[in-house]
């Protein structure tokens, strides 16, 4: 299935989420986590989505993330399956850390097997136990991609559309972050998830704006993400740094 446009055309990351919701709940979560309905990805979509998106598109990483991914139940068999799908690209998994204490040894081995190396993100909350989740993903042989200082949180929500999406996604850094979900390519979180800060506040706000993995062409799909989204007209890039803080499921939280 390799071709020449698509081994002459890579992009950075994509990410999946193996569930929606998370066991933290962080003032303007970028994925929306906090207040979308419960979701855990069965282990066939899960193969049928990492399969097609990494046939047609040619990422240097797969990112496995949330919400919470720890909080799967078969988060050890998806790690056997993203690497058998995707021998020889460099894959990561995104953690707030809480549950790594309790992870059973299927997890750990898992992950050193299938060499997939932990994005740690350590929040206010987590800041005490750092030191030992570090530890104990050391003792436990899996490697560390990064860690992420979670003290800080961006927000880039605009409250009205504004006429300059295409500047606003060529100055993002998120629009690095494609989203494979439910069968469908996204540029960014915003863009795959906004329809949970829709359904939870009852808005029409964000678009459902992905392209169907099936239906389009490598090079069909290669346009569409290097362009803005009709969401990038909801950002801007000068936006707001806050400290980390609980979210109180306030609409206006996301603002910037
Ligand atoms: S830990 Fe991450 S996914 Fe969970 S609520 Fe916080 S920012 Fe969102
Ligand atoms: S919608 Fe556009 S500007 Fe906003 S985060 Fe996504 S890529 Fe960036």
């Amino acid at each position: 299935m390799y071709t020449d446009f698509y081994n002459k055309h890579q992009f950075e990351r994509i990410e999946i989420h193996v569930v929606n919701h998370c066991n933290l709940n962080c003032f303007g979560c970028a994925h929306f986590s906090n207040i979308c309905k419960p979701y855990e990805i069965e282990i066939k979509e899960f193969e049928k989505n990492v399969s097609i998106v990494t046939e047609k598109v040619n990422y240097k990483l797969l990112n496995i993330l949330g919400g919470e991914p720890l909080l799967h139940p078969n988060i050890d068999i998806l790690c056997d399956k993203a690497r058998k799908i995707c021998p020889n690209i460099i894959i990561t998994l995104t953690t707030n850390g809480i549950l790594l204490p309790q992870m059973k040894e299927k997890f750990w081995q898992s992950l050193k097997r299938n060499n997939i190396q932990i994005r740690l993100s350590i929040y206010p909350y987590t800041m005490k136990k750092g030191r030992k989740l570090i530890d104990l993903i050391h003792k436990n042989e899996v490697k560390i991609w990064d860690i992420w200082d979670g003290r800080k949180f961006y927000l880039r929500k605009t409250k009205y559309f504004h006429n300059n999406a295409e500047k606003t996604w060529k100055n993002c850094d998120a629009k690095i972050c494609h989203q494979i979900y439910k069968g469908k390519l996204y540029i960014c979180p915003i863009s795959a998830y906004g329809n949970f800060y829709n359904n939870y506040f009852n808005k029409n706000f964000y678009f459902d704006d992905g392209i169907d993995i099936y239906k389009n062409s490598s090079e069909q799909i290669y346009n569409f993400l290097n362009k803005s989204s009709p969401n990038c007209a909801t950002c801007t890039n000068n936006g707001r740094v806050i400290n980390w803080k609980l979210s109180t499921f306030n609409e206006e939280e996301w603002d910037a």
